[in-house]
C-alpha cells in the first residue's frame, strides 16, 4: 500500500512542481481521501501550503477527516485562518467539533468570528456538550421530514438535503412541536406510493438517546438495535442530532484502550506486592 501511494506521490509530485493544478486535481482527488490524508502527513509544510490553494474547502475538509484529531492541530495553524473557517464549515459537525476541542479557546473563539453564521451556531451548540455523552459525538447534519408530508415531498427534500447529510438512510419525522415522532428508512421510502403520507408509512416506535447519554451505552444500543444510526434528542424529545455507526466504532475503540490503560495500570500497582513475595 505504501508502495503504491509512493507511485502516486511522484506523479501528483511532478504537477505540483510544474505548477500543473488540472494534473494535480486529476490524480490527488483519484485517490480515496483515507490515502490523501496519508500523503499529506508526509509532505513538507510549504508543499502542503501549495496544495491548499488547489483544492477546495470541501476537498480539503475531506482530507482532513481522515487525520488523527490529535495530530491535526498543525494542518490548522498553518493554513490561511480564512480558509481554515470555511474547511471546518465543510466538514461534518461532529468531525469539526473534535478537532476544535483540541484546539486552543482564543484560537477556537477565532474560527468562530471567520465562519459564516450557521456553521458557527451549529458548532458552538455541540462545543458545550460534556465529553463522552452522546451531545459530543452526534453530527447535526440529518434528514427530517414532518407528519403531513406526502411520500412525494419527501422524496423531494431528501434529494435535497442528501449532499450534506451524514446519512440518507434513515429520515426522521417530526412533529409541529419539534418532537421527534418516527423514523423512515430509505428503503420504505422507495417502495411507498407518492401521495401516501409519511405519518401513515414511519414507524412511530422510534428508538433514540437522550443528549446526556454515556457514549458507552450508546455504543451498545446501536450494536443491539443494528441501527445505523441513532438519533438524539433533549428532555422534550426535540430532535437534536444522529450518530452513525461509523462514530461508534471510534467510541468502541477509545473505550477499550481505556480499559486496557486502566488495566496497564492495575498491574502496575501490584508488582511491588509481587516482589515482596520473592
Ligand atoms: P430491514 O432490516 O427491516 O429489512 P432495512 O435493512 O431497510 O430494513 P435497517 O437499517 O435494518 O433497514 O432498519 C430496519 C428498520 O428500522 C427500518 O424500517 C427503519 O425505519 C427502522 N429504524 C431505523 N432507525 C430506527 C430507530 N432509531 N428506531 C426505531 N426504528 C428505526
Ligand atoms: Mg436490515
Amino acid at each position: 500500500d505504501d508502495q503504491k501511494r509512493q507511485e502516486v506521490w511522484s506523479t501528483i509530485e511532478d504537477a505540483l512542481l510544474n505548477d500543473h493544478i488540472d494534473q494535480f486535481r486529476a490524480e490527488f482527488l483519484e485517490l480515496h481521501p483515507y490515502d490523501q490524508a496519508r500523503i499529506f502527513e508526509d509532505l513538507e509544510v510549504d508543499v502542503r501550503l501549495q496544495i491548499y490553494t488547489y483544492l477546495s474547502p470541501e476537498e480539503v475538509a475531506d482530507v482532513m477527516e481522515h487525520i488523527d484529531y490529535e495530530d491535526i492541530e498543525p494542518f490548522f495553524t498553518e493554513m490561511d485562518p480564512r480558509f481554515a473557517a470555511q474547511v471546518f464549515a465543510e466538514m461534518s459537525t461532529d468531525d469539526a467539533v473534535d478537532i476544535l476541542n483540541e484546539l486552543d479557546k482564543n484560537k477556537v473563539a477565532s474560527f468562530l468570528t471567520i465562519m459564516d453564521d450557521q456553521s458557527a451556531e451549529e458548532i458552538k451548540d455541540l462545543l458545550h456538550y460534556e465529553e463522552k455523552t452522546a451531545g459530543s459525538i452526534m453530527t447535526t447534519e440529518f434528514v427530517v421530514v414532518t407528519t403531513g408530508m406526502t411520500i412525494k415531498d419527501a422524496m423531494l427534500h431528501l434529494r435535497k438535503e442528501a449532499p450534506d447529510a451524514e446519512t440518507i438512510y434513515y429520515t426522521y419525522v417530526i412533529d409541529e412541536d419539534k418532537r421527534l415522532v418516527g423514523v423512515i428508512s430509505l428503503r420504505d421510502l422507495i417502495i411507498s406510493e407518492d401521495e401516501w403520507l409519511i405519518s401513515d408509512v414511519m414507524n412511530e416506535r422510534v428508538v433514540s438517546v437522550s443528549v446526556g447519554e454515556d457514549q458507552e451505552e450508546v455504543a451498545r444500543m446501536v450494536r443491539d438495535y443494528d441501527f445505523l444510526a441513532l438519533p438524539v434528542v433533549d428532555f422534550q424529545d426535540h430532535l437534536l442530532g444522529i450518530i452513525t455507526v461509523d462514530d461508534i466504532m471510534d467510541v468502541m475503540q477509545e473505550e477499550a484502550s481505556d480499559d486496557y490503560s486502566k488495566l496497564a495500570a492495575i498491574s502496575d500497582v501490584d508488582s511491588p506486592d509481587e516482589n515482596a513475595f520473592a
